[in-house]
């Protein structure tokens, strides 16, 4: 049903509609059509039919997550992520499925504004907002309130129904944080958007302060899974994430918990990634494609493959069958013209204009490609 969460939505349902489904296959049989898989891999056309066992697969994967509403698992997530590039439509086709039916066709516009750039502390070797790499992003400081107010009715004025405020810091300090706060209503009351905000990680004071402070949504990303974390950040740690999106959560906000692929983290890397997400059970989450910025140390990695990427974005849909999957950075780069493709593989929100330190399409280019597609603008969260 649209909009329900999967908790709600494993109990009355699976009875009725498990009656006439095929059986799923074991874990046994998964690791099989993986191994068979693996083997046909190489040279594949990306036109090629389906083979048995990649039907036999997406068929017990669309029982699971449409049939039964549950939640796949590690094993199941690794046995797509190794079907050939062949079978990728047909995983984007399941993908934009599950999406409709859990969530609906309408799709969510947010806009973003850096409100406090660069010179953070922190050394996630993928942002050119650290101060401890030579990027051509400089320090500034926490804009006006004049700055904030007028990017926010641009945001409105694109029918969006959400704005974030993000700064680049480790957390807040006092003084900023009473800078949010003061921010948050006045933005909500001059446009009536939902005012997100990101600010690094909190302590359950100023989470609870933030909550009742009228912050709908906050986002704190994950990036990239445990195990790999620390080739990338070392200056604080995923469980410190890991507690401030719990916080998030606990203190009534609307967690947003993204991702950035690219990175060298290898595919099961990020299926251990979406099982971390899978338990945190965000409301949303923002999928990045790495931009690799100059000056940082993954300045000079590869983007991700577009066929690839259309493969991950279904992969997040079957993983997170209930969440807003949102088009976040690197895009652009990384889809090129496949880009309407990843809307009918899986996501149903965008980041509209401008990130926060490179440059997105054009507002307009994406909201006449939504309009192509016939799918609405809408403001939308998750039934708990
Ligand atoms: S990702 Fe955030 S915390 Fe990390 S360096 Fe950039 S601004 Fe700082």
């Amino acid at each position: 049903m649209p909009g329900e969460h999967p908790q709600t939505l494993t109990r009355s349902t699976v009875a009725v509609r498990s009656a006439s489904a095929p059986a799923a296959p074991d874990a046994e049989t998964l690791h099989e059509i993986h191994r068979q898989e693996r083997a046909s891999v190489t040279g594949a056309p990306v036109t090629a039919p389906l083979l048995p066992a990649e039907r036999a697969l997406l068929r017990s994967v669309e029982h699971a997550v449409l049939d039964e509403r549950r939640l796949l698992t590690a094993t199941e997530l690794s046995a797509l992520a190794a079907l050939p590039d062949s079978a990728v439509m047909a995983l984007a086709s399941l993908a934009h499925q599950v999406r409709l039916t859990w969530c609906g066709p309408a799709v969510e516009v947010e806009g973003i504004l850096s409100a406090k750039t660069g010179g953070c502390p922190e050394d996630c070797h993928f942002c050119s907002q650290s101060s401890r790499f030579d990027t051509t992003v400089k320090a500034t400081p926490f804009l006006d309130t004049d700055e904030v107010l007028e990017a926010a009715r641009q945001t409105a004025a694109l029918g969006a129904s959400e704005f974030c405020i993000v700064l680049a810091i480790r957390g807040p300090d006092e003084r900023t944080l009473a800078r949010i706060l003061e921010l948050v209503p006045l933005v909500h009351a001059e446009t009536g958007l939902n005012v997100a905000v990101s600010a690094g990680i909190l302590t359950k004071d100023q989470a609870r302060r933030l909550a009742e402070g009228g912050v709908h949504r906050y986002n704190h990303n994950l990036e990239t899974a445990r195990s790999f974390f620390s080739e990338v950040v070392t200056t604080h740690s995923f469980q410190e994430r890991v507690d401030t999106c719990q916080l998030v959560r606990e203190e009534g906000m609307e967690l947003c918990c993204g991702a950035l692929l690219g990175m060298g983290e290898s595919d099961e890397q990020r299926i251990e990634l979406l099982s971390e997400l899978q338990d945190l059970d965000p409301t949303e989450v923002p999928v990045n494609f790495l931009n690799p910025r100059p000056g940082t140390p993954l300045g000079d990695r590869a983007p991700v493959g577009a066929w690839e990427a259309v493969r991950w974005i279904a992969l997040f849909r079957l993983a997170l069958p209930g969440v807003i999957l949102r088009y976040a950075g690197g895009r652009e780069i990384t889809l090129r013209d496949l880009q309407a493709i990843g809307m009918t593989a899986g996501i149903n929100a965008l980041i509209v204009g401008n990130y926060l330190t490179t440059l997105g399409r054009s507002s307009a280019d994406d909201l006449q490609m939504l309009d192509d597609l016939r799918m609405p603008v809408a403001a939308l969260t998750v039934a708990f």
